[in-house]
């Protein structure tokens, strides 16, 4: 994988699968942007680690629903940098509930952050990548937008969302040669699914093929493929990172 001279912005960078996208990607000759939205210690530390180790960084600090703070930091980045090469739409969130439970509120507030975030960086990764006719765009879906989930209908709906409006993306950014692509997640090890408790990890854990949860790291590492110049044909596609729980 060659990405000299490239950079990347990561939404939600700062802790979980984004922080790991961040450092697999720094390790691979990238500059990456570490965006977060509520903890500047944490993006902090993240970018001096990945300096620390030879890797280049910085920190940018924005709500990914929020179009202004989105498109003031995507400028920045360029204004900065001269380019935005690579987006990786990982900002995401969990609101659980039972349907019959679930307020309409609490269905729009995690569509917004997952899949209304992922369609502004999008639309202005389109635009500054078309200008350049190159660049790549990998959204983190979920196993849970392919197969459903009970008690997930707001998170199952902004993922599968995802997954299609990738594809649409991809079809709209071909003849600019940008390419668009989601990785699908099963269960990771992060903040995120540690707050199930033992007992449902251990249940899910059952029926995994590989018997474990996920690492960060191994999503990270098919983001890096997704956006790198080995998957220069392959657009619109659909990464599944599941240890075999969804085939
Ligand atoms: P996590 O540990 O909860 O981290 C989520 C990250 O997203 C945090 O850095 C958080 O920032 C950030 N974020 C949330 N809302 C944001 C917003 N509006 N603007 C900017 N940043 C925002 O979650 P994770 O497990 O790493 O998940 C990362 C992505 O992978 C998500 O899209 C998730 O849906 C997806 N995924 C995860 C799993 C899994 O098993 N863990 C499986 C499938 C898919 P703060 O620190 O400010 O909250």
């Amino acid at each position: 994988m060659n990405f000299t001279g490239k950079n990347v912005l990561v939404t939600g960078a700062s802790r979980g699968i984004g922080a790991q996208i961040a450092k697999v990607l720094a390790t691979k000759g990238l500059k990456v942007w570490i965006n977060y939205r509520s903890k500047p210690e944490i993006a902090d530390a993240l970018q001096a680690e990945i300096e620390a180790a030879g890797g280049k960084a910085a920190v940018i600090k924005f709500d990914a629903t929020d179009e202004d703070e989105y498109i003031k930091g995507i400028n920045l980045i360029i204004d900065t940098d001269g380019e935005l090469s690579y987006l990786v739409n990982n900002a995401g969130i969990t609101n659980d509930k039972l349907a019959l439970r679930m307020k309409t509120d609490e269905f729009k507030s995690v569509v917004d952050t997952n899949l209304l975030s992922a369609f502004i960086g999008s639309r202005e990764a389109l635009k500054v990548m078309s200008k350049k006719r190159f660049g790549a765009v990998v959204s983190i879906a979920s196993i849970v937008g392919e197969m459903g989930n009970a008690g997930q209908v707001n998170y199952s709906a902004s993922k599968g969302g995802m997954i299609a409006m990738s594809k649409s993306f991809a079809k709209e950014g071909a003849s600019r040669n940008v390419r668009f692509n989601c990785v699908t997640p099963g269960f990771i090890a992060t903040d995120m699914t540690d707050a199930l408790s033992d007992e449902v990890k251990a249940n899910y854990a059952k029926n995994i093929p590989l018997a474990r949860f996920g690492e960060a790291s191994e999503v990270a590492e098919a983001v890096a493929f997704l956006l790198s110049d080995s998957a220069s044909y392959i657009t619109g596609e659909t990464l599944k990172v599941n240890g075999g729980l969804y085939m």
